[in-house]
């Protein structure tokens, strides 16, 4: 359908709708427009009464069928529709799962169907479909175009009063003045106390067709401007926890901001008809849609912030500004919404701001790595969130348990509070021992040394004065950047990064890309991995892509002008793949060198051993490292080949199990008979028992999270190592023994701090 004909079909929508005859006619004289327009046999239109989509008027099918068929949520296409909130496009309708014949509509003699939703309120209100007796596709155009109508038609329904909001899906009714908990995904976590804040209530949009269409363009045009620089302030904005980060994450946002490509879509639907608003939201559903079923998860996040840009836009074109952020926060705040793109979070004032919960959400999303970065606890995927709270209601949030607590109970308040209290003294003490050293009862002296990966985590070396960074996981930077990060980007982060070290050490992995952190820009569509943690991922993808190693080892020895570079790399599988590696490290050294460019003094090289195999030729490898570092997660799924994310194995993935331990120990042996020093730097060294467990079979090189560095120097401060470590070689000759609850009993027994 060309643009003019979308345009009088949408002027003549709207006549019908405001002519003065009865609402049944009206919507028999829409159901004809719109199958002349779309010059189909059958047009129906579905309507939401008492929870039921009952057929409304069609023209096509039986009229004896109208009032009469009536379809719930879920049930047959047009219910398949409804409830997923998307459209069906089927040359053969009768084929489709879900298709229920209803022989009062006749409709057997139509072979093709397409529908849409009826969306008002982001809540489905009705279907509109059309169908045909000849099979055949729908194109993309015909389907938007019924898209369109159907905006215009949820408006007109509405205005008519054919809608009964009460009916619209509401769960609030079921909903009883009593306390109730909602199960989510912990994104971030942290517990928080608050009121509902409802980041935005979603604009309805009043006026969909246009007067004049030059008239729409403008106002689109001055809202896009308007929006740019609003961006552009919030880039430049530095009150986030630290510069830089964001700069990369807002880079996505500035991308979709200034894409003309948005832009000209939103001014086709103008074209067509629409205000500039309803021709936003249109190309907004669109892209919601498509984005619902977009394989790669990473692309589905980089579509939420389109989706949040599009809100922006919403609001600026019609001049009704105003998200909880620009009306300001006055009290401890849970804030509310479906989801959240990173310029939203960052606009609104800290202080006040204790938690977020999301109805979408993921632990890839932007929002998420800044949220963590921030510090701010944040659960996802609150089915209906929206639903079953009020704006204004009491809420506890408990991320460790993917908790949402609406006006919670007074004995959960009590708990939540007395364990806030313990937090609060434990954290009290970890702070009375930061500037002693890790150091056991009997005199080893253990280096503490953190994790990082952003500029925002920086701040943390010196509050929890750490020895150094153990492992700087260079690829972050890769995963917040739309393009691959620039060569001064690189070089700027690994200088902000050596700089807040000062004169404590930094070891730099090289990017381990690929697998669960896939990077768009990077992905191979045509060849999905089944095993993403055991495939192209890491060290193996950058000796494939060596200008991408190359380049980061030029960043890095740039960066470490008149100083000593420690790297590593990740995933060694066997010794010529380090051998690899160096040689790209040390061909940049060279032409940097030969270039007169300043540059490290010396460099420091190391291997992750996170490949099994690899233990088995340290002989052959040691001699070439400086260090080695244990990477524990991925080392122990591969060790007990248990993934290291899935729940259901959680009790099979053990760092405590004798083979893995009995494991790292012959690796630390072998390695300090080496002279080459051992750190672990996975998530077991975090762990306060599993941490004892490491020192007691030799580690004296832990780099473990921020958080976790207080209550391991506490557990560090309270062991007697020696008698320990003579104990623990016993238990791992000990066939059946039990090593955790051996450990926690001589723990106990020796009134080590575990927790
Ligand atoms: C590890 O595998 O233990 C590790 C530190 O690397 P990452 O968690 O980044 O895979
Ligand atoms: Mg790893």
């Amino acid at each position: 359908m060309r643009a003019a004909g979308a345009r009088e079909l949408l002027r003549r929508l709207h006549d019908v709708m405001a002519a003065r005859t009865p609402v049944q006619a009206k919507l028999d004289q829409v159901a004809e427009l719109i199958a002349d327009a779309l010059e189909s046999e059958v047009a129906s239109i579905y309507l939401l009464r008492d929870g039921m989509l009952e057929l409304f008027a069609t023209r096509g099918l039986k009229q004896e069928a109208v009032h009469v068929t009536r379809l719930a949520f879920g049930q047959g296409l047009v219910g398949t529709i409804a409830e997923s909130r998307a459209p069906l496009n089927l040359a053969e309708a009768s084929q489709h799962p879900r298709f229920a014949y209803r022989p009062e509509t006749g409709e057997e003699s139509f072979h093709s169907f397409a529908g849409v939703p009826i969306i008002r309120r982001e809540t489905s209100v009705g279907v509109l479909a059309v169908q045909h007796a000849q099979p055949r596709d729908y194109d993309e155009v015909e389907i938007e175009a019924l898209q369109t109508v159907a905006m215009v038609l949820a408006e007109l329904i509405a205005a008519a009063g054919l809608l009964d909001d009460r009916t619209a899906g509401n769960g609030r009714a079921a909903r009883e003045a009593v306390s109730f908990r909602l199960q989510g995904l912990k994104l971030v976590d942290g517990q928080a106390r608050g009121i509902a804040v409802f980041h935005r209530p979603r604009m309805v949009i009043t006026n969909t067709v246009a007067d004049d269409a030059d008239v729409e363009r403008d106002r689109l045009a001055s809202a896009f401007v308007r929006m740019r620089e609003e961006i552009d302030a919030m880039v430049s904005r530095a009150e986030f926890a630290g510069p830089g980060d964001h700069d990369d994450i807002l880079e996505t946002y500035k991308m979709f901001a200034f894409d003309e490509g948005w832009a000209r879509r939103i001014n086709s639907g103008i074209d067509s008809g629409l205000t500039a608003e309803a021709a936003i939201e249109a190309v907004s559903q669109a892209q919601r849609i498509k984005l619902s079923s977009a394989p790669d998860p990473y692309l589905r996040e980089r579509l939420h912030d389109l989706d949040d840009l599009s809100n922006r836009l919403i609001r600026i074109v019609s001049g009704k500004l105003g998200t909880a952020a620009e009306l300001g926060l006055s009290a401890d705040t849970i804030l509310i919404a479906r989801n959240l793109g990173p310029a939203e979070l960052l606009e609104y004032d800290r202080r006040f701001l204790q938690g977020v919960a999301l109805e979408e959400g993921s632990l890839t999303a932007h929002m998420t790595i800044l949220a963590r970065a921030m510090g701010l606890p944040v659960i996802g995927r609150l089915k209906d969130l929206r639903e079953q709270i009020a704006e204004g209601e009491p809420l506890l949030l408990d991320a460790s348990g993917g908790g949402l607590f609406v006006r919670p109970a007074q004995a959960v308040v009590s708990n939540y509070e007395a364990q806030a209290a313990l937090r609060a003294k434990k954290q009290a003490g970890f702070q009375a021992i930061r500037h002693l050293p890790a150091q056991t009862l009997d005199g080893t002296r253990i280096q503490l040394m953190m994790n990082a990966g952003l500029r925002s985590d920086l701040p943390a070396l010196d509050l929890t004065n750490a020895d150094g960074i153990g492992l700087f996981r260079t690829e972050f930077q890769f995963l917040v950047s739309a393009t691959l990060p620039r060569k001064g980007r690189q070089i700027a982060l690994y200088r902000d990064v050596l700089k807040a070290a000062g004169d404590k050490p930094v070891i730099f992995r090289s990017v381990d890309i690929g697998g669960d952190k896939a990077v768009p820009y990077m992905v191979d569509p045509d060849s999905p991995e089944e095993n993403p943690a055991m495939g192209w991922r890491a060290l193996r993808l950058s000796l494939e892509r060596p200008g991408l190693m190359a380049a980061q080892a030029r960043a890095l020895l740039e960066a470490s002008v008149g100083q000593t570079l420690n790297l590593m790399f990740p995933m060694v599988g066997e010794p010529w793949e380090f051998d690899a590696a160096r040689a790209i490290v040390e061909d940049r050294r060279l032409r940097l060198q030969q270039a007169g460019i300043p540059h490290a003094t010396g460099i420091r090289y190391g291997a992750m051993l996170e490949v099994p195999a690899l233990v088995e030729v340290l002989d052959e490898l040691l001699p070439k490292l400086d260090f080695i570092s244990i990477g524990t997660n991925d080392l122990t799924q591969f060790l007990l080949a248990a993934d290291r994310g899935n729940p259901k194995l959680a009790d099979r993935y053990d760092w405590l199990a004798r083979g893995v331990l009995r494991y790292l120990a012959r690796v630390v042996t072998e390695a300090h008979a080496a002279g080459v020093s051992v750190s672990v730097c996975g998530e077991m060294g975090g762990r306060p028992t599993e941490a004892l467990a490491l020192l007691a079979i030799g580690v004296n090189r832990l780099s473990i999270t921020p958080a976790a560095i207080g209550p391991v120097k506490a557990m560090i401060r309270s062991t007697t190592l020696a008698p320990l470590q003579a104990q623990m070689a016993g238990w791992l000759k000990t066939p059946g023994a039990n090593i955790r609850a051996l450990l926690l009993a001589a723990a106990s027994e020796q009134q080590i701090i575990l927790d």
